[in-house]
């Protein structure tokens, strides 16, 4: 098993060659073919098993294929995350992987003033990584519009649902095109969890590590 067997475009594979990943993690190996095809995938993993790569190589494919001219206030990935900490290490992890893909990304989350993030929505962002509250305190100022958003990820929904954000992410979900790819993780399945991916998910792959 290697990434060079995986069909992803020529800068992912020379990022991976310069990282020095010779080997896609378990959750990899089986989360990125299938995403590549468009599948919706429902991953239950933990952190450290390398899940933010199973999602963001096929995206970082997904804008390197197919650019489009950002539209302001418009993302074409949207990841959903419960905390500013968790945001901001996915944020990294599309830096660091999509270093020669020519894509633009910003953070939104709450507790830091909004001007910075309404500015950067409006120039137009490909991936928007997000925590629930400020997301929709944008969407309902109308500085963001996420009508045309691609790929959806929500990233630790146990996680999110301790924290109290059921509501906020159902909220999010009907902001979103049923066409969109959505991508569903949590480090534990209980039924309230599967409950919820059902809404979110259609004919999804399931990958457990
Ligand atoms: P994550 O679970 O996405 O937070 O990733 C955990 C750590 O593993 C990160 O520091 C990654 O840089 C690293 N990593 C992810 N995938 C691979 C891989 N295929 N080979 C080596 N390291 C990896």
């Amino acid at each position: 098993d290697s990434f060079e067997a995986l069909p992803l475009a020529a800068p992912l594979q020379r990022v991976l060659l310069e990282l020095e990943y010779h080997t896609p993690s378990p959750i990899q190996a089986q989360a990125i073919p299938l995403l590549l095809q468009g599948r919706d995938l429902l991953g239950c993993a933990q952190t450290g098993t390398g899940k933010t790569a199973s999602f963001a190589l096929p995206i970082l494919n997904a804008l390197h294929e197919k650019p489009t001219r950002l539209k302001p206030k418009c993302p074409r990935a949207l990841v959903l995350t419960p905390t500013r900490e968790l945001a901001g290490q996915v944020g990294k992890s599309f830096a660091t992987y999509g270093k020669y893909v020519k894509f633009r990304q910003t953070l939104v989350y709450g507790g830091v003033g909004q001007v910075p993030q309404v500015n950067a929505l409006r120039s137009g962002v490909d991936v928007l990584v997000a925590t629930p509250g400020r997301l929709l305190d944008l969407v309902d100022q109308r500085h963001l519009d996420l009508s045309q958003v691609e790929f959806f990820v929500l990233d630790e929904v146990d996680r999110m649902l301790d924290m109290g954000f059921l509501r906020d992410v159902k909220r999010v979900v009907s902001l979103i095109s049923p066409r969109r790819q959505s991508l569903f993780f949590s480090a534990t399945l209980a039924p309230n969890i599967v409950q919820l991916a059902e809404t979110i998910l259609h004919n999804p792959a399931s990958v457990t590590i």
